[in-house]
């Protein structure tokens, strides 16, 4: 089996890449940690009255905070992983505390609020800029029983522009990349106002910024919210795309705290972000990557590495940006180092944090499955054979990988060749000669040579969940 170390991009929140760098403290390192906690975390950088003892206590305190808030292994030392995190895109508005609401609770008092858009970007079209604003607002305004409506002149309540470095807020833009927006709270003047940095390039679709994601984002300051530790919320302060921009419920409950629901008979849900040690966890799917091991719901994977204890959830799309949400199925087929995932009847092929070309191609022509299988449960690859089986409903199929065919004699039901783990299968993995397989929020470790099961643990028992 190969076992290259995954080379990945280290843009995505919490996302390390491998092998991991020796810890280089370059001299700007502390430079860089020191002015992130000035700037997000409120560190007071008054050096001469406290002592050096005293500021780096402090410091520790706020890197510990730092590190508590986007869920990195809280080491209170400025690691390679918390450099990552604290070099990219952002949003400039502080995340002081992990609550939701802003601090006072600020908020508007009537529901009908007005905005005026005072410049444009030369980046976009005035009626791309419109519409990204328009939208933004929109998501909010469905949750809420607040209205936006646009003035072109005069005064109003939110007012949204486009300037760079030092525009007399005292907070300064810094150039492309870094902080890309920033707005202020519920309240009257520069209350509400919403600030991007004419610096970047904006854009209305995945190439950096997304004007909607962006605007989005800032428009739940302007109407109360903090910044949220969830991942998946649009109120998480660092900049990805992710495809689809939607509230989360997350920001949903966060927003709805403030103002209440809206009068909408049907109420809009959001998706929630996976937490790795609820006991209710279950999985779409899971498999391995190059020794590791990735668990796959809805937008997200949570990836279990031998060299960080700590697993790591964000979305799939940072490592694969073409892979749609939900997907049902995935295997590695470790001797070409290739991942294969399945939705529907269609399936993508990756290698390492590459997209292979050509895809998504059907699971008719590619593997000889008749039309009347329309989506795959769970597929494993199994080394000592070369064959591959995939779970459909309550059968198997055997795929020989190297003869490229169907085996003949499948579908089988599932009880013929694994017996005693039940009539579905929503994900399986191999590891170390052992099959595990994953059914609601039951695993089940089976020993393909014995036939026999071995042990019988909770879903998310890889996650060092102290309880499961
Ligand atoms: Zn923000
Ligand atoms: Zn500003």
């Amino acid at each position: 089996m190969l076992s290259l170390p995954l080379l990945l991009l280290l843009w995505g929140v919490g996302s390390h890449g491998f092998p991991a760098a020796p810890l280089k403290m370059q001299e700007d390192a502390e430079q860089t940690v020191q002015q992130y906690l000035e700037k997000y975390y409120d560190l007071k950088s008054d050096g001469e009255q406290i002592g050096r003892n005293r500021k780096s206590s402090l410091m520790v305190d706020k890197l510990k905070q730092m590190q508590e808030f986007f869920g990195l292994k809280v080491t209170e030392k400025p690691d390679a992983e918390t450099l990552a995190v604290m070099k990219q895109a952002r949003c400039g508005v502080p995340d002081m505390a992990p609550f939701v609401l802003t601090e006072g609770n600020p908020r508007w008092e009537h529901t009908n609020l007005t905005y005026r858009i005072e410049n444009y970007t030369p980046d976009l079209s005035r009626a791309d800029v419109d519409h990204a604003i328009r939208k933004a607002f929109q998501l909010w305004s469905a949750v809420t029983p607040l209205t936006f409506s646009k003035v072109s002149e005069g005064q109003a309540d939110i007012l949204i522009s486009f300037v760079r470095g030092d525009h007399g807020d005292n907070s300064r833009f810094d150039g492309p990349g870094g902080i890309l927006a920033h707005a202020f709270q519920p309240g009257p003047r520069i209350g509400g106002d919403v600030h991007f940095d004419e610096d970047e390039t904006w854009t209305k679709d995945f190439r950096d910024y997304n004007l909607y994601h962006v605007a989005a984002h800032e428009l739940g300051h302007s109407l109360g919210l903090s910044h949220s530790t969830d991942i998946g919320a649009l109120m998480f302060p660092n900049y990805f795309f992710s495809g689809d921009i939607q509230l989360s419920q997350d920001d949903i409950d966060g927003i709805q705290t403030i103002y209440g629901r809206s009068e909408n008979p049907n109420q809009p849900m959001g998706p929630q972000t996976p937490k790795v040690c609820d006991s209710k966890l279950t999985f779409d799917a899971i498999t391995t990557i190059r020794g590791e091991v990735m668990f796959l719901k809805d937008r997200f994977y949570i990836r279990v590495s031998y060299y960080y204890p700590e697993p790591e959830l964000n979305f799939i799309t940072t490592f694969w940006p073409n892979l749609p949400n939900g997907l049902q199925a995935a295997y590695e087929f470790a001797d070409r180092d290739e991942v294969r995932f399945f939705k529907g009847n269609k399936f993508w092929a990756v290698q390492g944090q590459q997209m292979l070309p050509g895809y998504p191609k059907d699971i008719y022509s590619s593997f000889g499955f008749p039309r009347s299988v329309k989506n795959i449960d769970a597929a494993v690859f199994e080394e000592e054979t070369g064959k591959t089986y995939f779970f459909v409903a309550d059968k198997i199929w055997r795929y020989d990988e190297y003869q490229q065919s169907m085996d003949a004699g499948y579908p089988k039901q599932i009880a013929a060749n694994f017996p005693g783990i039940g009539n579905k299968v929503d994900a399986v993995f191999q590891k170390d000669g052992f099959l595990y397989f994953f059914r609601g929020t039951r695993q089940y470790k089976f020993d393909p040579k014995t036939k026999r099961i071995l042990t019988l643990q909770k879903a998310n028992s890889w996650f060092n969940c102290r309880r499961n």
